[in-house]
């Protein structure tokens, strides 16, 4: 495996972002998970995709993608 990028703590709350730990099950289910609704908004399917998108990142970086 190569060298896992460590999430800097001090600039990811310089982005004003929080922690959060989810179990792999949890993270699995949300990277795959779209709840947009047929009529929703631009933004809301950008927010959707970021949200699923960072949870199969955190998964990759851990080994655990399916
Ligand atoms: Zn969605």
């Amino acid at each position: 495996m190569t060298a896992v990028e460590l999430t800097d703590s001090k600039s990811e709350q310089e982005k004003g972002r929080v922690p959060l730990w989810l179990d792999p099950d949890d993270l699995w289910w949300l990277s795959r998970h779209c709840c947009c609704p047929p009529d929703a908004s631009e933004e809301e399917h950008d927010r959707c995709g970021r949200i699923r998108f960072r949870a199969s990142a955190a998964l990759h970086k851990h080994g655990l993608e399916h």
